[in-house]
């Protein structure tokens, strides 16, 4: 569903996983307008990890490539990532939990991670040329402690 945003920042760099550290933390103190609680922002990090690792291990196997990301905040304190490369594309059923093409040092358990610390989590991808993953976390409001 389209949303309007309020505020949002776009970060694009090359797959080298130096870069994974970086994309997750500016991520989080792009999140941290919106006062989350310690946990809230853990899932995040956890979330944003998962999607950049895939980009640079499953999307540029052989090479190096650009990610980009995109988090907005949406009305009513909701925070949008998108994660987008412009690789090799998923196949259809690499979402169900354990699968993987990324053989015994790899778990299968990205997506299953990414589906359960966030609300929402769409995946489209096109073979040869990419795949955007996007998701949403709602922070909770909290009441300010004077
Ligand atoms: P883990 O995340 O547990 O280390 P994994 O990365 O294999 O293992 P998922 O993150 O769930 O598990 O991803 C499942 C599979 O989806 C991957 O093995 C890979 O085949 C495919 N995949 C995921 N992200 C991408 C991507 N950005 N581009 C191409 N293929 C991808
Ligand atoms: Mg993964």
């Amino acid at each position: 569903m389209k949303m309007k945003s309020d505020n949002y920042i776009t970060l694009e760099f090359l797959s080298r996983s130096a870069n994974e550290g970086f994309a997750r933390g500016a991520v989080a103190c792009f999140a941290a307008q919106l006062d989350p609680t310690l946990e809230e922002l853990g899932d995040i990090k956890t979330a944003v990890s998962e999607a950049v690792t895939n980009a640079i291990v499953h999307a540029y196997p052989d090479r190096l490539g650009k990610i980009v990301i995109k988090a907005r905040i949406l009305e009513g304190g909701i925070l949008e990532v998108s994660v987008r490369d412009w690789g090799q594309g998923i196949p259809d059923k690499a979402r169900q939990p354990l699968y993987t093409t990324g053989g015994e040092e790899r778990s299968g358990m990205g997506f299953t991670i990414m589906e359960s610390f966030m609300d929402q989590l769409t995946v489209r991808s096109q073979d040869g040329k990419g795949t955007r993953v996007t998701m949403r976390r709602r922070i909770q409001p909290r009441r300010q402690v004077r």
